[in-house]
């Protein structure tokens, strides 16, 4: 779940955080009381948008006037912002932060997150702030800090001095640097948040610190108790896969050519696997579950026709919990009101797997029935190599 940066800065500041003035506005109308409340007629407009790189790619604009500060407000919203993130399709712009602007002396760059390997929250500093973290990652991995602080417990003064000295603060500023460091590690897990990232951490013309952008995402797994952050849970993902959701699929978009359904996620990579085996690629991850409805299931099955790439589709099941009649006539029933463009190769075995293979049977449609699942997948990929 993701958060745009007004959203986040609201937090930051809620949490004690050196923040900007700002007011965000979702049409040109609102720009002349939003510069009235923040007091000031210069600042930065900034598109809101879940992507980094909206400097480069045009979506923050200084302006220093209330006019100039309503030409760029209009002139975002609405327009789509394409950056190295979003791809060529861009992302259109609904929001823009207008916010009172910094006098910037330094960049620097601090972000918490989960360090998987360690099992540990990691805190990520360099002094190279304002550019692509992990093209300094990747240049000058010297310009990158890792600390480690210990579970359960504050961040030690000892650590955040490191931390402090690496970025070249000293005195007040190492101070306020330890009080900002402390204060997202709390925010960080206080959220439920997989990544918290300050790029850039300003040191402006005054000395003290800014926080100048950030991006706040959201562990998904806990986005049923931090819905008030106003974050978005379908932020980034296929329009297909929160269709999925819905009706309780685990489905992902890949880019391969053959469709599958499949019952249980397990069996679903391996099914992904023995198609791979044979030279073909999946389409698609889909676990229907082990209690799908009819309706479910003729769901996944429109879910997957949908997706042009889909030359062919294997059906596996293994009935367990969920029959195989059920599935079968999910499968029927989608293939009837979706009309079936492509080949479809169908495996059954397990619970009712003669009342399913009758309901293929007797359906009237041209299905090819597999024995076992490397017979459907070696089926399922010959049949799609035959058309290329
Ligand atoms: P991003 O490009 O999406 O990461 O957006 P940021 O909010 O990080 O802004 C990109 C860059 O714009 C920053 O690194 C700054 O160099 C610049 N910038 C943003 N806000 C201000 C501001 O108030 N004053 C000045 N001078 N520059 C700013
Ligand atoms: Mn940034």
């Amino acid at each position: 779940m993701k958060l745009h940066e007004y959203q986040a800065k609201a937090l930051l500041r809620q949490a004690g955080l050196p923040v900007p003035r700002g007011e965000v506005v979702f049409t040109a109308e609102e720009v002349p009381a939003a510069l009235v409340k923040m007091g000031t007629n210069s600042g930065v407009a900034k598109a809101q948008a879940y992507t980094g790189g909206r400097g480069k790619a045009g979506g923050i604009k200084l302006y220093k006037s209330a006019d100039e500060a309503l030409t760029y407000s209009k002139q975002l919203i609405g327009m789509t912002l394409v950056t190295k993130q979003t791809g060529p399709d861009g992302v259109k712009i609904e929001a823009v932060l207008l916010e009172e602007a910094s006098v910037i002396k330094r960049e620097l760059y601090v972000a918490v997150t989960l360090d998987r390997a360690r099992a540990n929250i990691v805190l990520i500093l360099s002094p190279e702030g304002g550019m692509d973290i992990e093209e300094v990652a990747d240049k000058t991995p010297e310009r990158i800090k890792k600390l480690y602080p210990a579970w359960g417990r504050n961040i030690d003064a000892s650590m955040a001095a490191e931390g402090a000295k690496f970025l070249g603060l000293e005195g007040e500023q190492a101070k306020s640097f330890a009080d900002i460091l402390e204060k997202l590690y709390r925010l960080y897990q206080a959220k439920d948040c997989s990544l918290l990232e300050i790029n850039p951490l300003v040191v402006n013309d005054k000395g003290g610190l800014s926080l100048l952008d950030c991006k706040f995402d959201i562990d998904d797994n806990a986005a049923y108790r931090q819905k008030d952050t106003g974050g978005d849970e379908n932020a980034g993902k296929d329009p297909s896969e929160v269709e999925a959701a819905k009706y309780g699929l685990s489905y992902i978009k890949l880019d391969g050519d053959i469709g599958c359904m499949v019952n249980g996620a397990g069996l679903a990579m391996a099914t992904m696997d023995t198609i791979a085996h044979f030279g073909a690629t999946p389409a698609n991850f889909l676990d229907v579950g082990g209690s799908a409805s009819e309706e479910a299931v003729t769901k996944a099955f429109e879910i997957i026709t949908s997706d042009k790439n889909v030359k062919a589709i294997l059906v596996n099941i293994f009935g367990g919990i969920m029959p195989c009649d059920r599935i079968a006539r999910g499968v029927v029933g989608a293939v009837k009101s979706t009309g079936l463009k492509v080949p479809l190769v169908v495996r059954l075995e397990g619970t009712n797997v003669k009342e399913g293979k009758e309901v293929i049977e007797t359906s009237g449609l041209a299905l090819t029935s597999a024995t076992d699942l490397e017979d459907g997948a070696r089926k399922v990929a010959e049949l799609v190599k035959g058309m290329k």
